[in-house]
């Protein structure tokens, strides 16, 4: 992962998208830097009796289309510069799906599966404790992202309570049910893909059988399970260890048993050992980078043989990757419109929320139906117009509905 790269090729999305709709300067100036950068340095004791502090942001892009909404990640590897660029994504994602948000992204620079389960929870807790001055149901929005499970968001909401005095649900998304949690959020982008892809199929008159999934967590995984059900071919999975390959397709209930028992996908039996890079230049339908950004860069895009990409992680396609694949006559579904599902349904969770009345599994996913599909017909829209490819045209939608309410309040 090269953090200051992805800033900088976000930023050059935006000017690009700004330049192509004729947007004047002033705006693009103003949606390529961020309205505040809260970063944190809090004390977690830890179960051997030391303290550690631990670094961490809360970066809040646009609130022009309503509040800040935005996941949490813990990470090593997180810094500055991917909260900036992760900030920025959410800001474009939210807008081109229609959600009455603006974009912020949190970070917590800490290797979670290193900590105990205690330890995680007194870093979660200090984390909302530290940044509980620029959250609020009207003000910033936290939710899931990379290594935050449930269980994490749950710790979460009860330290914001404690605080508030009060209960506070639409503080957080991805809560438990338990807790005014959604049915159905986990599973979100998972479905939202789905969903996208049939959309994709519809308009271009193609069935897609065979898959490539890069990551087995919570989105990469659910999507495998999905596939599977459907009778699709999930020809290849990788986690952070490798990947494993099986022309016919791989038994997916099969493979979580697997990991669960090992710790891995890899040495799962009738399946072939793989590498991430194997992974990505396999010849499929469709290729999926459901894990982390920078996966198919400049670099590598030449190398990949699939038939299309859709990108369910934050950022793993950069720009200049997207025009390479087209070129190649590869579909890309941009991330911001492809992975938008977990938004959507944090929307619904949001309005849950405020609303103290329990949606349903069927509402859920048919809203979510509905709003993916016009997502994708908007910016299949916006492809056509400009006659530019699903990767451009979704950033030209994004800039324009912000800098629309940016105009509307006279900014
Ligand atoms: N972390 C997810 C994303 O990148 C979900 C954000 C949310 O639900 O607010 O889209």
């Amino acid at each position: 992962m090269q953090s200051p790269d992805f800033l900088t090729s976000t930023l050059n999305l935006i000017r690009e998208s700004c330049e192509i709709s004729g947007i004047d300067e002033k705006y693009m100036r103003l949606l390529s830097r961020t309205d505040k950068k809260l970063i944190v340095e809090y004390p977690v004791s830890m179960d051997d009796g030391n303290v550690s502090f631990i670094k961490a942001f809360r970066i809040q892009h646009t609130n022009a289309l309503g509040p800040y909404k935005g996941g949490i990640r813990i990470s090593p590897m997180s810094s500055e510069a991917e909260v900036t660029a992760l900030s920025m994504l959410m800001s474009l994602k939210c807008a081109i799906l229609g959600l009455p948000y603006g974009g912020s992204k949190g970070g917590i620079v800490s290797d979670a599966g290193k900590l105990s389960r205690n330890e995680l929870e007194r870093v979660c807790r200090g984390y909302i404790r530290a940044i509980s001055s620029v959250i609020g149901p009207d003000m910033d929005i936290p939710a899931p992202d990379m290594n935050v499970s449930e269980e994490s968001i749950g710790w979460m909401l009860d330290e914001y309570e404690k605080m508030a005095g009060h209960s506070v649900p639409a503080v957080i998304t991805g809560k438990p049910v338990v807790l005014g949690g959604i049915k159905g959020r986990k599973t979100a982008v998972a479905w939202g893909g789905i969903f996208i892809m049939e959309e994709a199929e519809r308009l271009y008159n193609c069935k897609c059988k065979s898959f490539a999934i890069q990551g087995f967590g919570n989105v990469g995984g659910s999507l495998a399970s999905i596939l599977y059900e459907k009778g699709k071919k999930v020809v290849a999975v990788s986690d952070s260890t490798g990947g494993v390959y099986l022309e016919d397709g791989l038994n997916i209930p099969a493979l979580f048993k697997h990991k669960a028992k090992t710790g891995s996908v890899t040495g799962f039996k009738d399946a072939r050992d793989i590498t991430n890079k194997e992974l990505l230049e396999l010849e499929t339908d469709f290729l999926v980078p459901a894990a982390t950004e920078d996966q198919i860069t400049g670099k590598n895009a030449a190398d990949i043989n699939a038939r299309a990409v859709l990108s369910l992680a934050n950022g793993p396609v950069d720009k200049r990757a997207s025009e390479i694949l087209n070129d190649r006559g590869i579909f890309v579904i941009p991330d911001v419109l492809a992975n938008g599902g977990g938004v959507v349904v944090s929307h619904f969770e949001w309005a849950q929320g405020r609303q103290g009345y329990a949606w349903s599994g069927p509402q859920v996913s048919g809203n979510l139906k509905l709003i993916m599909k016009k997502a994708f017909r908007d910016v299949h829209d916006v492809s056509v117009d400009y006659k530019k490819d699903m990767y451009t045209a979704a950033y030209i939608l994004g800039v324009n509905n912000i800098v629309s309410a940016l105009k509307a309040r006279s900014i």
